[in-house]
């Protein structure tokens, strides 16, 4: 029995989702151009696809599991379950409008023709905000499509603004958060469900090392108390006396999203020879 996995065949997916599996220590040769591949060290299967295609793989049990954005998961509204968020390929869909237009509210869009590759997000969206717009699906180039007269406003993925920028449109509403997911089939039966909770179990603990950094410090001992309590520490710090009496080296684990913060208020406390080391895997 193999857990079939769909990812990405290329774009921008494809490397962060075989760089996860790597980190989940699940080795993979990657042919070029091979469509199909498994794991030496894991019962998996690889299938590279489209990402539109994904879901509908997965709905029909052609795949067990895939990796693909939220987005094309909402788009193609297939019946998946979203497992679990992984981290990487962030992006938004936003509505854009030329950089001319005066744009106070989503009233604006009343009547008028928004282009996408997102139909049916675009059509959800703009009936939650009761807007009364037109949508009018194309399948790319979405950005040029106010400059050529085709529509008045746009719905498509942002990620830094710079392409919405560079053809003079100015982002006007967010209309869904995104990243890529791990989505499941409904019919996974009980050893699938298994390697997956395997999967998932390594997938946790890969995440969970990015979001947090070891950090080493040493510390007089007359400050030691309120730089522990600075530290939050996956049970609490570990402290170790020093070969240099009147000293303790503190080991702890931070967040990454405290670092700056944490770091500051710990040299002002007294602390010296401050190292800050990336955590490989993580399990708690
Ligand atoms: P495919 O050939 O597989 O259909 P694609 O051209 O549809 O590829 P990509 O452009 O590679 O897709 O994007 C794949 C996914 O990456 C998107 O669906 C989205 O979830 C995510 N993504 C992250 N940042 C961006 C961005 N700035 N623009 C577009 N997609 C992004
Ligand atoms: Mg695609």
């Amino acid at each position: 029995m193999v857990l079939r996995i769909a990812i990405q065949k290329s774009g921008r997916l494809n490397e962060d989702s075989m760089k996860l599996l790597k980190e989940c220590g699940i080795d993979i040769a990657n042919g070029v151009n091979k469509l199909r591949t498994e794991a030496s060290n894991f019962p998996i299967e690889v299938y590279f696809l489209r990402d539109d295609d994904i879901p509908q793989y997965v709905e029909d049990e052609v795949a067990d599991i895939g990796f693909v954005g939220e987005n094309v998961v909402y788009e193609k509204n297939k019946k998946v379950e979203v497992v679990e968020q992984l981290g990487f390929g962030k992006c938004r869909l936003s509505i854009a409008v030329s950089r001319n237009e005066v744009y106070n509210d989503v009233s604006y869009l009343h009547g008028k023709r928004i282009a996408t590759t997102y139909p049916v997000i675009v059509r959800k969206f703009m009936e939650e905000q009761g807007v009364d717009a037109e949508i009018h699906e194309i399948s790319g180039s979405v950005e040029i499509a106010p400059g050529i007269g085709l529509a008045h406003a746009i719905c498509d993925l942002v990620s830094s603004g710079s392409t919405l920028f560079m053809n003079g449109l100015k982002e006007v509403e967010t209309v869904l958060k995104s990243q890529a997911v791990l989505i499941k089939s409904s019919h996974l039966n009980e050893e699938k469900q298994r390697l997956l909770d395997k999967l998932l179990f390594r997938i946790k603990a890969v995440k969970r090392s990015k979001n947090n950094k070891y950090i080493l410090l040493n510390a007089p001992n007359d400050k030691l108390s309120e730089i522990i309590g600075l530290l939050p520490g996956m049970k609490s710090p570990t402290v170790l006396p020093l070969a240099e009496s009147g000293w303790s080296s503190v080991h702890s684990v931070l967040k990454e999203s405290d670092f700056w913060e944490i770091i500051e208020k710990l040299k002002e406390a007294g602390a010296q020879g401050i190292l800050v080391v990336p955590i490989e895997k993580m399990i708690i």
